[in-house]
């Protein structure tokens, strides 16, 4: 079977997108007033360290006093607040955490819209934990959308359990995907569909493409097509990736100042201008010249004292 080529709409990313060299500047509107900001600290050091022994909470949770606040403006135009461990930790130096505490590259972050671009399939590069989900019978009435004969055909009437993996993507991100049972393992690789019925499903699929092109979108289409082309195995070897919608680039970032202002450092003394040195000077000259009249003054007296 030969891989079906690449086309237009085969929208996976294929590369890892290049990082913007994020700017020190001023953004429109104004930070938020610092009590607000250190109402969220304390409400999110309480949430950080639940359940914690203090301790080890104090290790999860930054002091107040060591964090820095930023504005910061993502790709995407929106302008966020974040904090950072000191003046010198620049938020575009920072890796942050994806949803499932997955590490993002660095200068990115998180920003949900719902204007944000769709998901895209991305291939399965790393195979991580299994969990089990048992799910109830389904109920008779049919759903989706399906006539009663194609429900009544898929419709599960026991409760029913299925494996659940946790897998990363190409693109870095984390995701669940579902085994093909609750027997499989990764070491297994994907089962694949016997080539005389892969071979009319494709027939089927382009019938059905030709007929209703509208019926999957451009996007499923591909992925269907990539999937038969290597003998619709499953686990499929791609995933939809729904963190990639909301990661965003920093672009721009803008000092607030720290979330607990420092103590004033006492204002170091200004070396002496010159003219005030010059001045000293001449002060110092003239009384040195006094001095030295009153010294042989009162050595000519000595002098003139009649000797005993
Ligand atoms: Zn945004
Ligand atoms: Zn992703």
């Amino acid at each position: 079977m030969t891989p079906h080529p690449t086309s237009a709409d085969d929208d996976r990313a294929t590369h890892t997108p290049e990082r913007p060299a994020a700017v020190l500047r001023s953004l429109p509107g104004r930070a938020r007033p610092r009590k607000e900001a250190l109402q969220e600290y304390e409400q999110e050091s309480a949430r950080l360290g639940e359940g914690l022994p203090a301790g080890l909470g104090a290790l999860l949770v930054p002091e107040a006093e060591q964090l820095y606040r930023w504005r910061i403006q993502l790709d995407c135009g929106c302008i966020h607040e974040v904090w950072t461990r000191g003046e010198e930790d620049l938020p575009s130096e920072r890796r942050r955490h994806g949803p499932e505490q997955e590490q993002l590259q660095k200068g990115q972050m998180l920003c949900v819209h719902d204007d944000g671009p769709p998901a895209r399939y991305q291939n399965i590069v790393e195979w991580g934990e299994r969990t089990e989900h048992t799910f109830p019978a389904d109920p008779v009435e049919p759903r989706h959308g399906l006539s009663p004969q194609e429900w009544a055909a898929m419709r599960h009437d026991k409760p029913h359990t299925r494996a659940f993996w946790k897998v990363t993507l190409a693109c870095g991100h984390i995701t669940d995907t579902i085994a093909p049972s609750l027997e499989w393992k990764p070491a297994d690789g994907p089962r694949l569909t016997d080539a005389d019925r892969v071979a009319e499903m494709t027939e089927e699929f382009e019938e059905f493409w030709a007929s209703n092109p509208t019926g999957q979108s451009p996007r499923e289409r591909e992925h269907t097509r990539r999937v038969l082309a290597q003998g619709w195995p499953r686990p499929e070897p791609e995933e939809l990736c729904y963190t990639c919608r909301w990661v965003r680039w920093i672009m721009a970032y803008q000092r607030i100042g720290w979330l607990i202002p420092r103590a004033k450092q006492p204002q170091r003394q200004q070396p002496p201008s010159r003219a005030t040195l010059e001045r000293r000077l001449r002060q110092m000259e003239a009384e040195a010249k006094q001095l030295r009249t009153q010294l042989a003054q009162l050595d000519s007296h000595t002098e003139d004292r009649p000797q005993t």
